[in-house]
């Protein structure tokens, strides 16, 4: 089976009532661990790469390892996706590269470091619009800016400042007519990153799980309810992953001597009383992932109730891929095959995977439908 256009998936979807999974990858762990979690839940799926991950694994690379993803499982949906494209051209070079769907982010300027006028991001966006779909290409665009910044793409706002930048419904519904995109991702107060919530409980110090604006997604739902929304930023950081990343960053021993010790990046003597106190203190304080709370799953299951069809995750695997390498060299300091750690990370991030597929819905739907080319969605938007 060929790639999927991301529109076909997503208006499966809606039909459905369920929401897909869009989650990002650098390299071919990665995308290997996303199709076994497909395959084995039989769900349809969206892969996506931001522009980061283009230059990280050099175009071609991951073009190839996608053309093996579909042809070693040719019975699950799979569309390919650019994660926030700053510009035409990157979404031109994406959909020559053969990716099946483009974001166009005209909330930020090209920079992708400063918020847009409404009106510049009608124009990039609907510019990106007619230069995809004659392709049978999808487009998603975005209205209001996320906190956060990953892959070097965000204005980095503060919580605060993200809570002027929420989608407005009504221009919400403006922008889709002028600008004729597939998808609509929304900002209703995620982030992107690990840290996304900046409240705190004034009693406990407990860092809080992120206010959303759900309100914002009812009321566009109500609005057009045959939009495709995207929540970005939608990782759910659970505690068991953060915690696995925080327990195995490990004491080294230096220069062979027993009571030297480096740990995070300072060498302690233990021969030395305050030295030793100091090491303890570091030891049992140095918090080394903060406090942090993700999308809570019951509010990404609100949205899909609510037209979200598409849930970004990114941070997730990521962390998972992280705590499972720093387990092994905890447990095994003497292991160099990559291999021995690369192999429990893929492991670790089939997990996640398979645990959010079942969360939003996906899981069993792969086989629902007959997949579309490109050559036919050519079709669909020509009428
Ligand atoms: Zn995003």
């Amino acid at each position: 089976m060929p790639l999927v256009p991301m529109r076909q998936i997503l208006d499966e979807a809606a039909k459905g009532g369920y929401g897909v999974g869009a989650f990002n990858v650098n390299n071919m762990e990665q995308i290997q661990a996303i199709m076994e979690a497909a395959n084995d839940t039989d769900s349809p799926v969206i892969i996506q790469a931001s522009r980061g991950a283009l230059k990280y694994s050099k175009m071609i690379y991951l073009k190839k390892l996608m053309e093996a993803a579909v042809e070693e499982y040719p019975q699950i949906p799979v569309a390919m996706h650019l994660d926030h494209g700053n510009s035409v051209e990157t979404c031109l070079q994406a959909i020559e590269l053969g990716f099946t769907s483009v974001m166009i982010d005209g909330s930020l300027d090209e920079s992708g470091k400063k918020p847009n006028k409404y009106e510049q991001n009608v124009a990039v966006t609907k510019k990106v619009v007619e230069l995809a779909h004659p392709l049978g290409v999808t487009v998603e665009g975005e209205l209001g800016c996320l906190g956060g910044i990953e892959d070097g793409h965000g204005a980095g706002l503060s919580t605060e400042e993200v809570n002027t930048h929420l989608t407005d419904p009504k221009q919400a519904e403006e922008f889709v007519a002028l600008t004729g995109v597939d998808a609509l991702a929304v900002a209703i107060g995620t982030s992107h990153g690990a840290y996304k919530s900046g409240r705190v409980d004034p009693k406990t110090g407990e860092v809080l799980p992120p206010v959303l604006a759900m309100d914002r997604i009812h009321e566009i739902h109500e609005r057009m309810p045959n939009c495709h929304m995207v929540m970005h930023g939608s990782s759910s950081v659970p505690p068991e992953l953060t915690n696995e990343v925080n327990a195995h960053h490990a004491v080294q021993r230096v220069d062979g001597d027993p009571a030297k010790l480096r740990f995070m990046g300072k060498v302690f003597n233990l021969h030395d009383a305050l030295d030793m106190a100091a090491f303890l203190m570091t030891l049992t304080t140095q918090n080394r992932m903060p406090g942090t709370q993700g999308v809570p799953l019951e509010q990404i299951a609100d949205g899909i109730r609510h037209g979200v069809r598409k849930v970004n995750v990114d941070t997730d695997s990521r962390l998972a891929i992280t705590g499972a390498i720093l387990r092994v060299f905890a447990e095994s300091p003497g292991k160099f095959d990559p291999r021995d750690y690369l192999k429990p990370a893929r492991e670790a991030a089939y997990k996640v995977y398979v645990e959010r597929m079942k969360a939003f819905g996906q899981a069993g739907h792969a086989r629902d439908y007959a997949p579309m080319t490109l050559g036919d969605m050519k079709a669909v938007y020509g009428k």
